[in-house]
């Protein structure tokens, strides 16, 4: 069991004069992350040594309050600044870690700009910020925000990020590490997860799993929203207006997605002790573009809370890469008899005669290729006719009047 790094973001809401003090910080953070960019940039044209985070926190930061041009840093708290130069520190790390392959690549810092959809700054400890008795966010220079408890915090972080989305909305963004204590009771099943486009989720148990209505309806308005944009003549007052409602529908879909994603991938990890999903880079190759820049978001944050919830809870997560194709290969028998339209949902197995749902199945075998225990269930295994329904058969456990039909 490892401690796992946590995330909780709870919404703010910051009376005018604070949002006022907030657009400050944001500000100051911008410029001084932007200036230190400009000067290791222009000492790389130059083929200068790279300027030390050290020395840029004097120069850019202590020195430029003294100018007229930057005087006004010094109206919010200088940890704000410091933390903008080590977020640019991080971002140049990444960056230099991507090239050598160590991570991911990525692209090289960039300046950030008073449009960006989302605008930050961060407090460390040192800024001294805190959370009031009264259970308002103090922070330094700003005041006591309003903030909304949505859960309980395990522990009081060191660092506090404060989050300005594209819908004007207010967040203060915790990182939390969590420890063993978590850890639930050991349980027996094992599940196979296929993400698909019909269903959201499939178990190898046999459940289906949608998406809730309430992100269907959200889904829909935004497209709705993002229509309407697009009628809207450039440059026009409608078009700004057009443009925060797509962003507001936006932050309703991403709200109601991950408090979905939260759910499921919870009662997942409460229910079984093993999980096991595709690689989603191999589920992606199997996909039009257009689908998958619509699921794969959405996909990849939920593997990604499976994952973590997995650590978190000791319980065993499998990704399992390229192997036979899932709906090649009969679950029960093992037999593989070739690709099949994706319009065929349903089909007999040739060998054994089972009735395989396309879905199940595929959750099946990526339960076997995962190593995983699973057991045959009722919805996946059926006799090769389809039983009828009891009430046509004429047989009932219990006795029935003969009137009653
Ligand atoms: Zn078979």
């Amino acid at each position: 069991m490892i401690g796992v790094q946590l995330r909780y973001s709870f919404r703010l809401y910051p009376s005018a004069g604070q949002c006022a003090w907030l657009a400050k910080a944001f500000g100051c953070a911008r410029v001084v992350y932007n200036d230190a960019l400009r000067a290791r940039e222009t000492a790389r044209s130059k083929g200068l040594p790279f300027p030390k985070t050290g020395d840029l926190s004097k120069s850019l930061i202590t020195g430029a309050k003294q100018t007229p041009e930057r005087a006004w840093l010094g109206e919010v708290s200088a940890v704000v600044l410091q933390q903008s130069l080590r977020d640019l520190d991080a971002a140049y790390r990444n960056f230099f870690d991507g090239l050598k392959g160590k991570r991911p690549r990525m692209g090289a810092p960039r300046y950030k700009s008073r449009k960006d959809t989302r605008q930050a700054v961060r407090f460390t400890a040192n800024a001294r910020w805190s959370i009031t008795p009264g259970g308002k966010l103090r922070l330094p220079k700003i005041g006591d925000v309003k903030v909304k408890w949505s859960r309980t915090l395990p522990c009081v972080p060191s660092t506090v990020t404060v989050v300005k989305d594209s819908a004007s909305r207010y967040f203060a963004s915790f990182v939390v590490e969590t420890g063993p204590e978590e850890v639930l009771p050991k349980t027996t099943p094992e599940v196979g997860i296929d993400l698909g486009l019909g269903h959201f989720a499939v178990l190898s148990d046999g459940t289906k799993i949608d998406s809730p209505r309430i992100l269907r309806r959200s889904e829909k308005r935004l497209k709705k929203a993002q229509r309407a944009l697009s009628r809207k003549e450039k440059g026009s007052k409608n078009r700004d207006k057009a443009r925060t409602r797509v962003a507001r529908e936006h932050a309703r879909v991403a709200d109601a997605r991950r408090e979905f994603h939260h759910q499921l991938s919870m009662r997942l990890i409460r229910e079984n002790q093993a999980v096991a999903v595709e690689d989603l880079a191999v589920k992606g190759l199997a996909r039009t573009r257009l689908a998958k820049s619509v699921h794969d978001a959405g996909w990849s944050a939920f593997v990604a809370m499976l994952e973590y919830k997995a650590a978190r809870y000791a319980r065993t997560f499998v990704r399992i890469g390229r192997f036979e194709p899932t709906s090649q290969v009969c679950s029960v028998c093992g037999v593989k008899d070739g690709p099949k339209p994706v319009h065929i949902r349903v089909w007999t197995c040739g060998t054994c005669g089972t009735v395989l749902d396309r879905d199940i199945n595929a959750a099946v075998n990526i339960a076997k290729a995962a190593g995983l225990a699973v057991t045959a269930c009722g919805a996946q295994v059926r006799p090769g006719l389809v039983p009828a329904p009891r009430s046509e058969t004429g047989t009932h456990p219990t006795p029935r009047p003969s009137t009653a039909r």
